[in-house]
């Protein structure tokens, strides 16, 4: 019998020393860390800190020339899709999280399939399947049937669903699901214990290893995210960079991607443990962006217009437009059970049309089946 293969694991220095070290970067450090090509983890410490507050208009600077250089003049567009709102998890900070008494709905294919076609009348090209982790309701082959059924309408599809195994991403992936994103929510320990309380999730380490077992089972893109709110936001992005430079090493085949959700009204009365600013995420944004060039930046529609639409050109490469957190939203404007509330509530023409009048081309296609390798 051939024993299992051993896969290294991340193991994360203590998110306490990360925000110390970040801390003990001065003016110097950031400087030095501007002036580089190529920059370590060292120098995304010292982007991201207090000192480099005082230099962000020149964050800013470098971060748009970087991303001009490795994407282009383009902001890629999507729109959610979700599926369900069932949970089995108690996350404090979610509108899905089991205790809230919301109503919830899980989609049929066929209602699945008539929402996503909405979304294709729309203009969409790129959709992300998204539902709340109830694997008895929502499984692999629920998933695969749906890729089955929109693969021909759209040029990617991604998801936002339950952990899964590498031979089930193997499987979706053969059945034209191309992207997973699958988010720590806090790289900060004792924190995620006291936020996630019941159900799968609950388990730190084992969230951890989902992204490169997603890798490996040959995504062609996977995507990270700290939820802004919940921890020191500064060490979330050293733990972001740190398991960021862990998985080039273990994938570098993978396109990578980071999320930058900030918590937003939801059921249940969860308020943010620490306040992100607009001035903070753009410094996180910048500093990630500086730290590694090849990354794709998502700016959901949680952040409000004003806000989206002067980011565009500095660093950002995707943002999701016209979406709608209820399953069933979209065919039904009556459907209630949100997951979170939305900060910009345009739909796919006015976000395109911000896009262009700021000399920037929005893409709705950017990958090709045919591409896709078995
Ligand atoms: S964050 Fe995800 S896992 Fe947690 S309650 Fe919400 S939908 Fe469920």
């Amino acid at each position: 019998m051939t024993a299992p293969i051993a896969h290294p694991t991340f193991k994360l220095p203590d998110f306490v020393a990360l925000s110390t070290r970040i801390r003990a970067s001065r003016r110097e450090d950031v400087e030095s860390a501007l002036a580089r090509e190529h920059r370590d983890l060292a120098d995304l410490a010292a982007l991201l800190s207090p000192a480099a507050e005082m230099l962000l208009p020149e964050l800013a600077r470098r971060s748009a020339a970087v991303t001009s250089r490795r994407f282009g003049r383009v902001i890629q567009l999507y729109a959610p899709l979700y599926l369900s709102s069932y949970c089995c998890n108690r996350c404090l900070y979610c509108g899905f999280s089991v205790d809230n008494e919301i109503p919830r709905r899980l989609l049929s294919l066929d209602e699945a399939a008539a929402e996503a076609k909405i979304l294709a009348r729309r203009g969409f090209e790129h959709i992300l399947l998204v539902s709340g982790e109830a694997p008895a309701k929502l499984g692999v082959d629920y998933l695969e049937e749906l890729a089955h059924r929109l693969r021909d309408d759209f040029a990617a599809i991604s998801i936002e669903v339950q952990p899964l195994q590498e031979e089930e991403y193997a499987r979706l992936f053969a059945a034209g699901i191309t992207a997973v994103a699958v988010y720590q929510e806090t790289y900060d320990r004792r924190i995620y214990d006291e936020v996630h309380l019941a159900g799968l999730k609950a388990d730190y380490d084992r969230r951890l290893e989902i992204p490169v077992r997603a890798a490996r089972a040959g995504m062609r893109e996977v995507g990270l995210g700290a939820l802004l709110g919940l921890a020191d936001w500064r060490a979330e992005g050293l733990a972001l960079g740190e398991h960021l430079a862990w998985l080039r090493k273990q994938a570098w085949r993978t396109a990578l991607t980071i999320s930058f959700p900030r918590l937003r009204p939801a059921s249940g009365s969860f308020k943010p443990r620490v306040e992100v600013t607009e001035k903070n995420l753009s410094q996180l944004l910048f500093a990630l962006r500086l730290f590694d060039p090849d990354l794709g930046l998502i700016l959901s529609t949680r952040e409000e217009q004003r806000y989206r639409d002067g980011m565009i050109g500095l660093g950002p490469t995707r943002y999701s437009a016209g979406s709608c957190t209820v399953p069933g939203g979209y065919g039904d404007t009556e459907a209630a059970g949100e997951q979170f509330a939305i900060g910009d509530h345009r739909d796919l023409a006015a976000v395109a049309a911000a896009i262009r009048a700021r000399g920037h081309d929005p893409v709705l296609k950017d990958w090709d089946r045919v591409f896709q390798q078995h």
